[in-house]
C-alpha cells in the first residue's frame, strides 16, 4: 500500500507541473493538465516515446503528440500498417506477416500469403480496415521474455517473426495486439483503431524478403494516412499529378527512351527524339564549358585494375564495379572520370601559372546498383556525367568554388528549378591534415555566403577524403532531387603524386574538385521530363513544329514551307497524313510539339501558315520567316542566348 501512494511529478510544456500516483497512465495524466478534446496519439516522457496507456513510472516533462507532429505522424502510419495487417489477416487467413514500417508520406507492410493478392483485393482491404477502425479496437502492449514471443509466434505460424525475434539479443521485447492480430513491435501506437480518420491503399509490389533477392518474394501492399481528409486528398491529388508526369509513360508516349529485358536492366536505350533531346543539352554544357574556361577531355571507359588500385577505388568501391580481362591483364570499367583527367594532368610539368586547370568530360561510367533499385532513368547503371575536374592552387580555391556556384546558379534558373544548398564536413573516418579541412570546408562556406545563399550543414557527412557541397532540386510538383555536387579532394592528388611549380621554384600539391552541375545526363533528363511534364521549351523541344494541312491539296505549298524551315535550323515535321484536321492536332498536341503551323486554302494564298500553340492558343495568320523568328527569339530567350535555331 506504501507504494502506491508514491506520487511523481510530471512538467508540461505550459510551465505548469503536478503531482500523480505512480504508474498512472499518460492518457490519464494529460487529460487532468488540459480538459479540451484531442487527437493525442502518443506521448514523450524526458524524450521517450510512449503509449497514451502507458503508465508513468517516472517523474519529468510530459508532452503529448498531435498526429500532426512528425513522430505522431510516424506512429498513425505505423499504427495504420498494423490495422492493415489484421484485415489481411482476416480476409486471407493463413497469410504469414514480415514487416510493416511507417515510411515518408505513408507506410507498407509485407506478407506471404497463401495466394498472390490481386489489384481488387486492396480495395476489400480497405473495406476490413474501415470496419476495425468503426470498432476503436484498443492497441494492447506485453512486455514478455523473447523465449516466450518465439513461443507465441511459432504456435501462430508466423516464422518470419520467430527469425527476427531469434536474431534479438534483448530478454524482453514487446508485442502488440489489436483485436485478432499481434505484431512483435516496440512501439509506440496509438491508443485505439478508432483514430485512424483518412487512409487509402495505393499500390502492390513483390518485394523479396529482407531485400535479398535470393529469399522468398513478398507482397508488399503500399497505403498512405493522414491526420485528415484534406491532407489526404491533397495528397492523393499530387500522386495523380505525378503520375501524369512520370517520366516512363511520358518517355513512351513520347517515343524518347526505353529499356529491355534482352539488353540488360538499367541501360537506357535513346530512341531519335531521346538522343536528339540529349544531344541538345550535350551542346548546351559543352559551350557553356567552353565559355568559362574548361578544356574538354576525353579518357578511356576501360582503365587497368591496378590504376583502381592506385586510386584506392579497389579497395573502396570495388563492390559497384565492372570488371574483365584482356590477353591475362585485368581492367576496370570506370564508375568515375577522375584518372583520366589526372594523367592529362600529369602529361607535363605543371607551373603555378597554369592554374587553375579545368578538365570538363562528357564521361560515360558504369555502376553495379542492385536491380531492385533501378528506376526508369533516374537509378540506372549506365549513365553519362557532366563531370569536371579542377586543379588549382589553395589561393585559387575560393575562387574556383564561388565560379562553379554561379554556374550552377545560371544553369538551375534557366530550366526554373529553385533549389537548395548542403555542406558536408568532415567525417570520423577520413584522411587529409585539419588544416587542408578547415581551408576547404572554409571556402565552400564562403562562397555562398559571399552569394547570401543559406545552406545547411550535414555534420559528419563529407566524403573520407574531403568535405562538398550538394545542391537539392526542387521540381515543378516540389519534389527533391540530388544534382550538382562540388567535392574537395586531398587524396587523390596525394596518390598520384600531382604538383605544380610555385613562384618560389618549389614544387607544391594542388588542390583537386571534382565537380557536376547536372550531374548524371540520365537522370536530369528524368527530372527534367517530369518537371515539364514533357512540354519541353522551345530550344529543348526535339521538334520544334509541325506543318499540318488541311487537306493533301494543300501539300506542295506546305513542302516548300519544310524545306524553308528546315534551311533555317529549325526542327520540323511535316505530317503529310491525310488525316482530319482535328485528329493531326491533337496527336501533335499529345506529342507536346510547341507550335503546329496550319495550312488551308487561304494561307497557301496568303503564302502564310497559321501558328497554334501546344496550349491551343492561337496565333495571327504569318509569313514562314516570321514564324522562322519567333522560334529563334523563344530559343534563344529560353537558352540564356546560348542555342539558337541551327546551333545542334
Ligand atoms: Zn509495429
Ligand atoms: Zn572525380
Amino acid at each position: 500500500m506504501a507504494e502506491q501512494a508514491e506520487s511523481v511529478r510530471v512538467n508540461f510544456s505550459d510551465g505548469t507541473s503536478m503531482e500523480v500516483p505512480k504508474g498512472t497512465a499518460v492518457a490519464e495524466a494529460l487529460a487532468q493538465w488540459k480538459r479540451t478534446k484531442n487527437t493525442w496519439v502518443a506521448a514523450r516522457l524526458n524524450g521517450k516515446l510512449l503509449d497514451l496507456r502507458a503508465p508513468i513510472e517516472e517523474g519529468g516533462a510530459l508532452e503529448p503528440l498531435a498526429p500532426e507532429s512528425p513522430e505522431g505522424l510516424e506512429i498513425l502510419r505505423h499504427s495504420t500498417s498494423h490495422i492493415m495487417a489484421q484485415a489481411v489477416q482476416e480476409l486471407f487467413p493463413g497469410t504469414k506477416i514480415a514487416i510493416g514500417p511507417a515510411i515518408e508520406n505513408g507506410f507498407y507492410y509485407d506478407f506471404d500469403p497463401p495466394q498472390s493478392f490481386s489489384p481488387e483485393d486492396l480495395e476489400k482491404i480497405e473495406a476490413k480496415m474501415a470496419e476495425i477502425i468503426v470498432a476503436a479496437l484498443p492497441f494492447e502492449r506485453r512486455e514478455m521474455p523473447r523465449e516466450q514471443a518465439i513461443e507465441l509466434f511459432r504456435q501462430r505460424g508466423e516464422t518470419y517473426k520467430v527469425e527476427l525475434l531469434e536474431e534479438l539479443t534483448e530478454p524482453t521485447v514487446s508485442v502488440y495486439r489489436q483485436g485478432t492480430f499481434v505484431d512483435l513491435c516496440r512501439g509506440p501506437h496509438i491508443p485505439d483503431t478508432g483514430c485512424v480518420k483518412a487512409y487509402k491503399l495505393l499500390s502492390l509490389a513483390g518485394a523479396y524478403w529482407r531485400g535479398d533477392e535470393r529469399n522468398p518474394m513478398l507482397q508488399r501492399i503500399y497505403g498512405t494516412v493522414f491526420p485528415d481528409a484534406k491532407g489526404l486528398k491533397k495528397y492523393l491529388d499530387f500522386l495523380a499529378e505525378a503520375q501524369r508526369r512520370d517520366h516512363r509513360r511520358l518517355g513512351r508516349e513520347l517515343d524518347l527512351f526505353s529499356f529491355s529485358d534482352e539488353v540488360g536492366a538499367g541501360m537506357v536505350i535513346y530512341h531519335p527524339k531521346g538522343a536528339l533531346l540529349r544531344h541538345i543539352l550535350e551542346t548546351f554544357e559543352k559551350k557553356e564549358h567552353l565559355r568559362r574556361g574548361y578544356q574538354i577531355v576525353m579518357g578511356p571507359t576501360l582503365l587497368k585494375t591496378d590504376l583502381w588500385k592506385r586510386s584506392g577505388h579497389f579497395d573502396n568501391y570495388r563492390e559497384n564495379m565492372y570488371f574483365t580481362e584482356i590477353e591475362g591483364q585485368s581492367y576496370g570499367i570506370k564508375p568515375m572520370n577522375c584518372l583520366s583527367h589526372m594523367l592529362i594532368y600529369k602529361s607535363k610539368v605543371r607551373s603555378y601559372r597554369d592554374l587553375p586547370i579545368r578538365y570538363f568530360e562528357l564521361g560515360t561510367v558504369h555502376r553495379h546498383e542492385k536491380s531492385g533499385v533501378l528506376h526508369g532513368l533516374l537509378r540506372v547503371r549506365q549513365f553519362t556525367q557532366d563531370d569536371a575536374h579542377i586543379l588549382c592552387t589553395p589561393e585559387q580555391l575560393h575562387a574556383e568554388i564561388q565560379g562553379i556556384v554561379d554556374f550552377v546558379i545560371e544553369v538551375m534558373g534557366l530550366f526554373g528549378f529553385s533549389y537548395e544548398m548542403e555542406i558536408s564536413t568532415r567525417p570520423q573516418k577520413s584522411i587529409g591534415t585539419d588544416e587542408d579541412w578547415e581551408r576547404a570546408t572554409t571556402a565552400l562556406m564562403a562562397a555562398l555566403e559571399d552569394k547570401g545563399i543559406p545552406y545547411q550543414i550535414c555534420e559528419g557527412e563529407g566524403a573520407f577524403y574531403g568535405p562538398k557541397i550538394d545542391v537539392k532540386l526542387r521540381d515543378a510538383l516540389e519534389r527533391k532531387w540530388q544534382c550538382a555536387t562540388i567535392q574537395c579532394d586531398f587524396t587523390l592528388p596525394e596518390r598520384f603524386d600531382l604538383t605544380y611549380v610555385g613562384p618560389d621554384g618549389q614544387r607544391h600539391r594542388p588542390v583537386m574538385l571534382h565537380r557536376v552541375i547536372l550531374g548524371a545526363m540520365e537522370r536530369f533528363l528524368g527530372v527534367l521530363i517530369e518537371h515539364y511534364a514533357g512540354a519541353f521549351p522551345t530550344w529543348l523541344a526535339p521538334v520544334q513544329a509541325v506543318i499540318v494541312t488541311v487537306t493533301d491539296k494543300q501539300l506542295p505549298f506546305a513542302r516548300a514551307v519544310y524545306e524553308q524551315m528546315k534551311a533555317a535550323g529549325v526542327r520540323v515535321d511535316l505530317d503529310e497524313r491525310s488525316e482530319k484536321l482535328s485528329f493531326k492536332i491533337r496527336e501533335a498536341q499529345m506529342q507536346k510539339i510547341p507550335y503546329m503551323l496550319v495550312i488551308g486554302d487561304s494561307e497557301v494564298e496568303a503564302q502564310a501558315v497559321r501558328p497554334r500553340r501546344r496550349d491551343g492558343r492561337q496565333l495571327e495568320i504569318m509569313r514562314p520567316e516570321a514564324v522562322i523568328e519567333l522560334l529563334q527569339k523563344e530559343c534563344l530567350e529560353g537558352s540564356g542566348g546560348r542555342i539558337g535555331l541551327g546551333a545542334v
